[in-house]
């Protein structure tokens, strides 16, 4: 490998759809979560439109902040997939066809009976040098380029065909470069408290955490209603950043007391159920202006009959009266 330290990761994803409110870029949750396991940690996502100067230029823009350029979508057979094209023409290498994946491609087809379309020639071009990572699930290859200043790996987007081939074969190739401290991730729920006031309570204790031999890096993030903080350690093995965060929340515990609600990413209403199964007992709801909010967040945990009797949603004042034995004044 030209590159013995893979450390830094940008993530492409690439579709014109992903620039519409009706498609989400899902593959980059998927890659982040599998280069950090492998101690790469992802400095930036961008998320760019099927256009073959904007890919150029977004890989252009990623080799220098990044050890490893991940790029998915825009693969595919048809006029609007250029990511291949884009690719070699901003690295500067010439496209060739490949003969066995050109075989593999028409044997694909042929297993269906039908002949292959022309436009499936196009996938079997492959940059000069580059390797072909084989794609179990479709027809598209993946395609894995080393020069001397970067990483680059190109996967279909379609969700299976990238999980499948991530797994099948980028993740042995990265493995023995990538750093050799994962990522392990811990999340801490607090409720009943600003942003402001768990920051200024765990803020001494976090910082800490930055220079401990497992390194742990912290984030606040607010939602309506409670506040989670994000431990993520690089540690050399699992049970090694286990520790450390185990070490790491019993000290959130301490200054936060009884408003950390979870410290292993349970949400509140995972942790009203393991309090009332442990006691042995049962809730049933009453609700006005929440419309049956608190029974729909209690009901989401999946297991909840064994605790939940059942609840009542009474809008009206009258239904309040009548069904609750709300007192009218
Ligand atoms: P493509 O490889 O560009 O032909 O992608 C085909 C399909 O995969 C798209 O229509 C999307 O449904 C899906 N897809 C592409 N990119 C992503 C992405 N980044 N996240 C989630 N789904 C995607
Ligand atoms: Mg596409």
């Amino acid at each position: 490998m030209a590159r013995d330290q893979l450390r830094r990761a940008v993530i492409i994803a690439v579709g014109s759809e992903l620039l519409t409110p009706d498609r989400l870029d899902t593959n980059s949750l998927f890659l982040t979560q599998r280069l950090n396991e492998l101690g790469v940690s992802v400095r930036c996502k961008l998320v760019i439109g099927d256009d073959p100067a904007d890919i150029g230029a977004a890989l252009l823009l990623a080799i220098p902040k990044a050890d490893i350029v991940v790029i998915t979508g825009g693969l595919g057979p048809t006029e609007d997939d250029v990511t291949r094209e884009a690719v070699a023409a901003a690295l500067g290498l010439p496209l060739e066809e490949d003969a066995e994946v050109a075989a593999a491609i028409r044997s694909r087809f042929a297993a269906r009976g039908l002949p292959m379309p022309a436009t499936n020639r196009r996938q079997a071009l492959i940059p000069k040098g580059a390797a072909v990572l084989p794609n179990p699930n479709g027809t598209a290859p993946g395609l894995w380029i080393e020069r001397p200043e970067v990483v680059c790996v190109v996967l279909p987007g379609p969700p299976r065909e990238l999980h499948g081939m991530f797994d099948a074969a980028a993740r042995s190739r990265l493995a023995p470069a990538a750093g050799r401290r994962g990522i392990f991730r811990r999340v801490v729920h607090v409720t009943g408290r600003t942003e402001s006031y768990v920051d200024e309570a765990a803020s001494p204790v976090y910082s800490r955490w930055r220079s401990a031999p497992v390194p742990i890096a912290t984030s606040i993030l607010a939602s309506l209603g409670q506040i989670e903080l994000h431990l993520a350690a690089r540690a050399a093995t699992p049970e090694d950043a286990a520790r450390a965060l185990d070490a790491a929340t019993g000290e959130l515990e301490a200054v936060l007391g009884r408003d950390l609600v979870s410290s292993d990413g349970a949400s509140l209403e995972e942790v009203v159920g393991r309090l009332l199964r442990a006691r042995g007992q049962r809730v049933a709801v009453a609700e006005s202006c929440t419309g049956g909010l608190i029974a729909s967040r209690l009901t989401d945990v999946p297991g909840s009959s064994a605790y939940v009797h059942g609840g009542w949603v009474a809008y009206d004042n009258a239904a309040k009266t009548a069904q609750l034995g709300v007192d009218r004044g």
